[in-house]
């Protein structure tokens, strides 16, 4: 079980609630339900409506719902749940969040801190209690196995103390020692320029999956080492 976001979904929501500090900022998300995977392709700011309240409550009001529901059909998406900011506080569902929340949607908080810093946490909301999930950040394609995959022996590449320029280079000289189609684990403490990276290594013919990050302000990209080209030349390693 697991929430991926489109690198546009997250952006828009952060900055939403960056900009909302010291009030509670909130929207809707869109996507849609694949089993026990949550995919969330918008996500949608509104007003907060919580006008007496802002610092510590937020509200969505009905015709705000609405009309984001129909957009999201048009698309083909549906409503999956909401997002709001806990200025200054831990991103986990207080008890009026609780009081509120309806059954089998999402809830993402954003806790922002000192309005700069944030971190985001998921939690569905299933028979009456919170239940926290994983959150990812999604660039290509779908991963249905990625808890598996993660929890498998992994070889990392640990790039936590290395400066930006050169985490791509890194990356690239990496794979190249890799056997062909074998996974790799990339940690580091930059929010990687999402388009760069990836056009980097697909251009030399790797696959990029997606990213993640976690409260420390570390980052993690999942690399497949190139596999056969196209001109129908094998990869060279008997497979
Ligand atoms: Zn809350």
């Amino acid at each position: 079980m697991a929430v991926w976001l489109t690198p546009l979904a997250r952006t828009v929501m952060v900055e939403h609630c960056k900009v909302t500090y010291p009030n509670e900022g909130c929207g809707i998300l869109v996507g849609k339900r694949e089993g026990s995977e949550w995919f969330v392709a918008n996500s949608v700011p509104v007003p907060n409506r919580a006008v007496e309240r802002q610092r510590d409550r937020f509200e969505i009001s009905p015709k705000d719902y609405l009309r984001v529901e129909k957009e999201a059909r048009q698309q083909g998406w549906e409503i999956i749940g909401f997002f709001h900011s806990h200025p200054d506080v831990a991103p986990y569902p207080s008890t009026t969040d609780a009081q509120y929340a309806w059954n089998q949607l999402l809830y993402i908080i954003v806790g922002v801190f000192g309005g700069r810093k944030v971190r985001v946490r998921a939690h569905l909301f299933d028979n009456q209690r919170f239940h926290e999930l994983p959150v990812y950040v999604l660039l290509q394609g779908t991963v249905p196995n990625a808890d598996n995959l993660l929890n498998a022996e992994l070889p990392i590449l640990d790039l936590t103390d290395e400066v930006e320029p050169f985490i791509t280079l890194r990356v690239k000289e990496q794979l190249q020692n890799l056997p062909t189609h074998q996974w790799l684990l990339v940690r580091f403490r930059y929010e990687p320029t999402l388009s760069q990276l990836p056009n980097a290594l697909a251009s030399a013919g790797h696959a990029l999956l997606f990213v993640r990050w976690n409260e420390e302000g570390v980052w993690e990209v999942l690399v497949r080492a190139k596999g056969e080209d196209k001109t129908g030349k094998t990869g060279g390693d008997g497979r």
